[in-house]
């Protein structure tokens, strides 16, 4: 039986950095077999399960099997799997917590815990993991948080064919058009992150796409020079973009064979089951951080439950 006392601790100073407890310091002395009792259990309070506790006579601590569980202190953790369906299927929180009975409160720390939980996920790419690459598209899509005079754009890169989310970014860019001087009179200079974010999602990547692989996207003139970067033996094709076929829909192409298809339809399935990414929605992106969690949600419920053969085998 592990020291899960000291787990836990190596854990938070992982999570904290530099900023580690005097009682870690102090615990690092005890680098040798710890001995461990059983002292005693608890029922849950949730759902009752039975959980043993444990004494570790070595660091003279207690805990049990929950202690390094993700959901520990959690109350309602049986709501974790339904809150999860309902953000990723475009139900609004404030819907998802009058249908589920619960406080408005509660599902949004459900949706931060459960975002936090995937972005950290897909960040370590545990979802490119034997995963070979033979063809990817990317393109960016637009959002904005808070005002349309902030607008965000969304960087994704998707296999083709299988139209699995290989990754996303979001990052902040100025108003353009009719709304670009309104917009710097009441927010003043907007940073363009676009290009950086999209290096980041490159150099993540890299180490995932064949040699050989193709890589297509629009005629973006930004892209080129990135994608030669990081992509240097993969072929790059670019394809022109087109209009869109349903009115408010500017992902589905109208027109016969769609070189972008997988692209196309992945960012149009984002916009029909992220409600925050809705056309003409009252929910709105107030967070730029929140609409990364809320793609990461939709991005593991796309790859691992929409898409067939890519769900985990039973076995
Ligand atoms: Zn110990």
């Amino acid at each position: 039986m592990q020291c899960l006392y000291q787990l836990k601790l190596k854990q938070s100073q992982a999570t904290f950095g530099s900023h580690t407890s005097k009682s870690f310091k102090d615990s690092q002395v005890f680098d040798r077999e710890h001995h461990i009792v059983k002292i005693g259990h608890f029922f849950r309070n949730c759902d009752q399960a039975l959980i043993q506790r444990y004494l570790c006579r070595t660091c003279r601590k207690s805990f049990s099997q929950e202690t390094i569980h993700p959901c520990v202190y959690q109350k309602k953790r049986h709501l974790n799997s339904s809150v999860f369906n309902l953000l990723v299927s475009g139900v609004s929180q404030r819907r998802a917590a009058r249908l589920l009975q619960v406080n408005p409160k509660t599902i949004v720390r459900k949706f931060l815990f459960l975002g936090q939980f995937s972005l950290a996920e897909l960040r370590n790419k545990t979802h490119l993991q034997n995963k070979h690459i033979e063809a990817m598209q990317f393109d960016d899509m637009e959002t904005f948080e808070h005002s349309k005079c902030k607008p965000l754009s969304i960087t994704l890169a998707v296999e083709e064919k299988t139209r699995f989310i290989l990754g996303f970014r979001v990052a902040s860019m100025p108003a353009k058009g009719l709304l670009a001087k309104t917009a710097r009179a009441k927010y003043g200079y907007r940073k363009d992150e676009r290009a950086k974010f999209r290096r980041k999602l490159f150099r993540e990547l890299q180490n995932h796409i064949s040699a050989e692989a193709t890589i297509k996207s629009d005629m973006n003139p930004h892209y080129k020079e990135d994608v030669r970067r990081y992509f240097q033996t993969q072929a790059y094709f670019t394809y022109k973009g087109r209009r869109g076929c349903v009115v408010g829909q500017g992902e589905l192409k109208s027109g016969g064979f769609d070189p972008l298809f997988s692209l196309n339809h992945t960012a149009a399935m984002l916009r029909a089951n992220i409600n925050r990414l809705f056309r003409r929605t009252w929910c709105t992106t107030k967070k730029a951080i929140c609409l990364e969690y809320h793609i990461a949600l939709y991005c593991f419920y796309h790859n691992f439950v929409l898409l067939p053969n890519t769900q985990p085998s039973s076995d």
